[in-house]
């Protein structure tokens, strides 16, 4: 589990989605809300960035985007020799944090 230091709460985890991945955010966000319960990342939402698929083609160099992922046929020399270069897999990109509110004594005197 991620570990944030003490007094602060995650309230938006950023994560990249590559065009690759094949991924439901409405079963993730389920997962997610049961994952983290009672963790440092109780209630946070997940916030999600598509990865557009960039392929580099092994033999002539070519890079390009492909119409569609399952089309990895380079349309310069047409050879079937890609190299993804973006558009693979799911990272993380950043964790927004924000302290948590403590109960302020000063402020309740008055
Ligand atoms: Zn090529």
């Amino acid at each position: 589990m991620t570990h944030l230091p003490t007094g602060m709460r995650a309230v938006e985890v950023q994560i990249e989605i590559g065009a690759l991945e094949h991924l439901d955010e409405q079963t993730m966000d389920t997962a997610w809300m049961s994952l983290t319960e009672r963790t440092a990342l109780d209630s946070s939402v997940l916030r999600y960035y598509h990865v557009d698929l960039a392929i580099r083609c092994r033999s002539c160099g070519m890079e390009y985007q492909p119409p569609e992922p399952a089309c990895l046929i380079c349309p310069k020399c047409n050879a079937a020799t890609p190299e993804v270069l973006r558009g693979k897999g799911i990272l993380l990109r950043s964790i927004e944090a924000e302290e948590i509110e403590q109960l302020d004594e000063s402020r309740t005197s008055s």
